[in-house]
Formats: C-alpha cells, structure tokens, sequence
C-alpha cells in the first residue's frame, strides 16, 4: 500500500514536496536533500506525519 507524504524543510517549515512511499519497503520515515524555493538553498527536508 502506498502512502501519500509531504516533505517539510528542517529549516524554515514550508511543505515543499509531496510524494508516496511504500511502507513495506521504508518503514522508516524518510529525509531528502531538497531544494528549498524559501531558504533558496538545498536542505533537509522530512517527512511530516
Ligand atoms: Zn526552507
């Protein structure tokens, strides 16, 4: 089963990504180096629950 994810940037909260997960393959919430259009830098972007 797929979940729907939104990824939020560590640095100033703003919800930059959505995407799916699999959760049998990554049960573990995810981080991803993504590109923040605020912080106008790449950062560390979680998975909010
Ligand atoms: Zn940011």
């Amino acid at each position: 089963m797929r979940d729907r994810i939104t990824f939020k940037c560590s640095v100033c909260g703003d919800e930059n990504y959505i995407g799916t997960r699999n959760k049998k393959k990554h049960p573990e919430r995810m981080n991803i180096k993504k590109y923040c259009p605020k912080c106008n830098k790449m950062t560390e972007h979680k998975e909010k629950k």
